[in-house]
């Protein structure tokens, strides 16, 4: 099994998150880590993407230095081991997590735990940096030249993750320009907050994957160009239900997508908050949209196809 869109700061333990906030004397809204869970968990009913975006702010608190972001890199790849799986690539955003730090010393230090975990697990994994909507031009290009100063060396790739609909992916033309110019593979967050011109630029900025893509869904023509140029849609079922991607997750796409022949993987994009993991991503799938094991293992197969990790 393997996930291509997974990040870091989403996806670790509640137990950790209740230590670090300790040793960093953060206050905390309980004093258990059951008691943490409401703060750190969306509720089945989440409302909105506020509602979901409320749940990283302590996790966000406590992953701000270089030994806390080794340790949860580290754990995540143990966790995902236990669950099963044999390839993940792991994004995270460096300029958020740097504190004090400046983001080349969290970038190696996610480097360490990532290379902990893999001899330890004997799993394949790799780092997508992501630069972040809203974050100045400098702080996102110095993050693009750290992918290419580390890839090969546990990075393997470049994203723009952060507020799609309040900084529209056009916005971001130089940044990806200049990706292209360094040889850096990129994946785009595109088609979750925003819609199909979210989706047409990652394109037009030369995408081969997109972090979601589920609202191609809303452009017919864009449906057959992402489908006859084989693009790969990191598909998120569960965090999608929680973002409230569509109103009614009986109108979810997924199964719409799959059957027109669009390249659809199965992820988990944040394991903490949405309190999943891959194989309730698949049993979810099966049952609310009647994937079969075969479905299933193909769309595992387009995924392994589509890493980054060679
Ligand atoms: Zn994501």
């Amino acid at each position: 099994m393997i996930d291509l869109h997974l990040h870091i700061d989403g996806s670790f333990r509640p137990q950790t998150i209740y230590e670090l906030a300790k040793e960093m004397n953060i206050s905390l809204p309980a004093d258990s880590v059951e008691g943490l869970l409401p703060f750190i968990q969306v509720p089945e009913d989440c409302r909105s993407l506020e509602e979901y975006l409320e749940r990283f702010t302590l996790p966000l608190q406590v992953i701000r230095t270089p030994a806390a972001v080794e340790r949860v890199t580290y754990e995540l790849l143990i966790d995902l081991a236990a669950q099963g799986l044999d390839q993940a690539e792991l994004r995270f955003a460096p300029k958020s997590c740097a504190g004090t730090a400046d983001q080349k010393e969290i970038v190696e230090a996610a480097i360490r735990g990532l290379n902990r975990g893999i001899q330890e697990t004997g799993m394949k994994a790799g780092l997508i940096l992501c630069a972040m909507r809203g974050n100045s031009f400098e702080d996102n290009m110095e993050t693009l030249l750290l992918v290419k100063e580390y890839l090969g060396k546990g990075v393997i790739a470049f994203d723009i993750a952060g507020a799609e609909i309040v900084f529209k992916t056009h916005l971001y033309a130089d940044l990806f320009a200049k990706a292209r110019a360094l040889g850096v593979p990129y994946t785009i967050h595109a088609g979750e907050g925003d819609g199909p011109e979210s989706i047409k630029a990652a394109l037009d900025f030369g995408a081969k994957r997109l972090g979601h893509g589920i609202r191609v869904y809303e452009d017919p023509e864009l449906m057959k160009r992402v489908r006859d140029e084989k693009i790969v849609l990191e598909v998120c079922p569960i965090s999608n239900l929680h973002t409230k991607v569509v109103d009614d997750m009986k109108d979810y796409p997924l199964r719409k997508l799959f059957d027109y022949g669009i390249l659809v993987t199965i992820n988990t994009d944040n394991m903490t908050m949405s309190n999943t993991n891959l194989k309730k991503e698949y049993e979810f799938i099966k049952k609310h949209y009647h994937f079969t094991d075969e479905e299933i293992k193909q769309m595992n197969e387009t995924a392994y196809r589509a890493s980054f990790i060679k």
